[in-house]
């Protein structure tokens, strides 16, 4: 090999890594003692909490009530206990804010005692409420500078965890963000709104059902994590990577994703030994992970914790992506969670799976084993139905981000189109309820009719899966597909809960106001809104390919929303729609929503624009001079040959002077393209980088890769897609 100097630094310093974390002999410990060791959750509550107060905590977890203030100063001092033991110094609320990041506000346990000596303090109302210096998280206009305060409340339902740093020991809180007027800052608050509304109008529909026991109805998420690892040496080498988090050059590597061998291929020694030891600090804090396997692309990996209720699942998801990042570094690599790190590579996404449920009726998009159990499926399953077909606007809108948009679309992801995917036996169901409104035939049975015949047997395992539908039901839950691997899963979560909570809603009034209270006419009331609601939104399944072209054209003629970009879609969140449904339930007032239609807007520019001055910088510094460097040594040897009389082939020089003049010209359009961005607030700033901005990248960046592929190897200053993709 051959490439220029600082490249060779990096592939030898990469090629003779040694690591400073042994992979770990798993014996040594046992995964039941490790499991949840740095949780304080209920095991730990229930061994130190006197019995009535770990009764009233309980209590607050399971229904998601107001903590009882008087024992916080309790439940404080056994906490504090617990993590000084642990060898906590600090303690942290973390919060989530609009930015899709994890806060933490640290603050010492000590405090200094007037005697000279220190004690360590940590009152209940120090748990329950917290006072971050908020003005440097973006609120969407809700809070004027001069009002910057915002507080911190204890979320009781996702257990305190102790974070081990090679400098101190952190006890972490997780927390809701909210402004001193009460209205909500982060991810989480509105989550637990969302939380709330599924659940009574869930509760609504069981009670209809008949059921006099239910407990309290909360949704679950799974959410499996795709990532690249790539060593810090090219990482470091590569200014695109370390402000964009993706590469802004790069022609593909010969040898490519056509190498299948790689999904569910080897894992290196050093990846695996990064994933065990991921797999250990995950576990510590009580996130229960699961498979690991190669992805489709090289270097791409994948990690999936077993499904918990939403709350938990997705501050665990926040958890997950920070242990992956910082285990990463101990392996002298480091963990892109981009979605689309390399272009023309296959990207990153993070499939959340969603279903809903109690304790009482388990899981209730399971088709039971009565046909009373079944009817109630095909209930809950119609308002997933509806609520996406009604809602698709929204649910695009809340994966909405520069870099998913490189994803979504693209062959390799599901389209911006959002569809429901049934699987055939269940699609066959439905179709049939919708044609007749009646009794009907199934595909395995004779005939089948809503409440009283079972459900053919329908496919759980991966063998029935079509994996180019955004929004699929695979067995007993639905799988959103279209969610990015940088994103926070609480947006999705947020639309998912509410739009089935108003799908809930609509169903349960119908069942309520059923003629008769006997099961014939229970089930002839389930019919008919089953019917309604797949005549009036069945266009929103479909089992077909959706990376195809007839289905792009078929959508547009059944009316489905095809929001390409992030700029088509964001404004979604500022329709009346979206604005009253989430005022009706509770979950966002009119100016929390738009405060956050204005965030991310904001985060669009602000990527973009990262992205722009990156791309003007490195054209300008790394590829321009690497690429007049080489054309003057090709315009050399031309002159030595006709001084001695000989001919001079000048294809190669023509063709690195038009490419540099092509670069050059490029950049000039860019940096012209950037200077003229003409006001219309944050949308038009949006448009302008989307339409303006974004093509003329791509065109700096075609020049450059185009003179990747020509300008002698050991003057390409940067590092490639092969020694990126390959080299571990
Ligand atoms: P695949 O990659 O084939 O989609 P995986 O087994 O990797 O499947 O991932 C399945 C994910 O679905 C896991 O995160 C799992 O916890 C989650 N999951 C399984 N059952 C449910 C359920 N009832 N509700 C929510 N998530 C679920
Ligand atoms: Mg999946």
């Amino acid at each position: 090999m051959s490439g220029s100097a600082a490249r060779m630094e990096a592939i030898d310093a990469v090629t003779n890594y040694k690591p400073t974390s042994l992979p770990l002999n798993f014996s040594e410990v046992s995964t039941g003692d490790l499991f949840g060791a740095n949780v304080f959750g209920l095991a730990a509550m229930k061994s130190r909490l006197p019995k009535p107060v770990y009764k009233s905590v309980l209590g607050t977890i399971e229904s998601g009530s107001v903590l009882d203030p008087n024992i916080a100063d309790v439940v404080a001092a056994a906490m504090k206990d617990w993590a000084i033991e642990k060898g906590a110094t600090h303690y942290a609320h973390v919060f989530y804010p609009l930015t899709g990041s994890t806060a933490e506000k640290h603050d010492s346990f000590l405090s200094p005692d007037g005697n000279g000596g220190a004690l360590a303090e940590f009152a209940g109302k120090t748990l329950i409420q917290g006072e971050p210096d908020a003005s440097s998280f973006p609120n969407g206009g809700i809070r004027a500078t001069f009002e910057a305060r915002g507080y911190t409340a204890w979320d009781v339902t996702s257990p305190a965890y102790i974070l081990e740093n090679p400098n101190g020991t952190t006890l972490c809180i997780p927390t809701a963000f909210v402004s001193w007027t009460g209205e909500a800052l982060d991810k989480k608050t509105p989550l637990l709104r969302s939380m709330q509304a599924l659940n009574k109008q869930a509760q609504r529909v069981l009670r209809a059902f008949g059921h006099d026991k239910i407990g309290t109805v909360v949704s679950y998420a799974g959410a499996e994590q795709e990532y690249f690892l790539v060593d810090r040496h090219f990482f470091f080498s590569r200014p695109d990577l370390i402000a964009a988090g993706r590469t802004l050059f790069g022609a593909p590597p010969p040898k490519g994703q056509e190498f299948d061998d790689h999904y569910f291929g080897a894992i290196p020694e050093r990846v695996l030994a990064f994933m065990l030891e991921c797999e250990r600090e995950l576990f510590k804090l009580g996130i229960p992970v699961k498979t690991r396997h190669n992805e489709v692309a090289p270097g791409q990996y994948e990690v999936a914790p077993v499904f918990e209720q939403a709350n938990l699942a997705t501050d665990h998801q926040q958890l997950m992506m920070m242990t992956l990042r910082r285990v990463a570094e101990r392996y002298g690599m480091t963990c892109l969670l981009h979605e689309k790190p390399f272009a023309g590579v296959n990207g990153s996404g993070k499939h959340v799976n969603f279903s809903l449920g109690n304790s009482t009726q388990g899981n209730l998009l399971d088709p039971g084993e009565t046909p009373h159990e079944n009817a109630q499926f095909l209930v809950f399953c119609a308002a997933v139905i509806r609520a996406v077909h009604k809602y698709s606007g929204l649910l695009r809108a809340v994966v909405a981000s520069a870099s998913n948009d490189h994803r979504l679309g693209a062959n390799e992801a599901p389209p911006a189109i959002l569809s429901i995917f049934l699987g055939d036996q269940l699609a066959d169901v439905f179709a049939q309820i919708a044609q007749n409104g009646g009794a009907k035939s199934s595909k395995s049975k004779g005939t089948l009719a809503v409440g009283v015949d079972t459900l053919p047997e329908l496919p759980k395992d991966a063998g029935d899966r079509n994996r180019t539908s955004p929004f699929a039901f695979t067995g007993n839950r639905f799988e959103f597909r279209a969610v990015g691997s940088n994103q926070s899963i609480a947006g999705p979560m947020v639309a998912i809960n509410t739009i089935v909570a108003e799908s809930l809603d609509y169903i349960a009034d119908r069942l309520e106001s059923a003629d008769g209270k006997d099961a014939e006419s229970f089930n002839a009331t389930v019919q008919k809104v089953l019917h309604d609601i797949i005549s009036a939104h069945g266009d929103v399944v479909f089992n077909g390919d959706g990376y195809s072209d007839e289905w792009h054209q078929e959508a547009e003629s059944r009316g489905l929303p095809n929001l390409r970009t992030t700029v088509d879609a964001l404004p979604v969140l500022a329709s009346d729609d979206v604005v009253e449904l989430f005022e009706k339930y509770g979950v966002l007032s009119k100016r929390e929503t738009l405060s956050r239609e204005e965030v991310y807007l904001e985060q669009y520019c602000m990527t973009i624009g990262v992205e722009a001055r990156t791309t003007v910088e490195m054209a300008k510094t790394i590829v321009y001079p690497a690429a007049v460097r080489y054309q003057g040594e090709l315009a050399a040897t031309c002159a030595s040959l006709k001084a001695v009389g000989q001919e001079c082939d000048t294809e190669t020089l023509d063709t690195v002077t038009t490419l540099v003049a092509r670069l050059k010209k490029g950049i000039a359009s860019l940096e012209a393209a950037m200077a003229s961005m003409n006001g219309g607030g944050m949308l038009g700033h949006a448009k302008h980088s989307c339409e303006e901005i974004l093509p003329a990248m791509l065109v700096v960046r075609a020049a450059a890769d185009e003179l990747e592929g020509i300008v002698a190897d050991d003057l390409w200053p940067l590092a490639t897609y092969q020694e990126m993709l390959f080299i571990k």
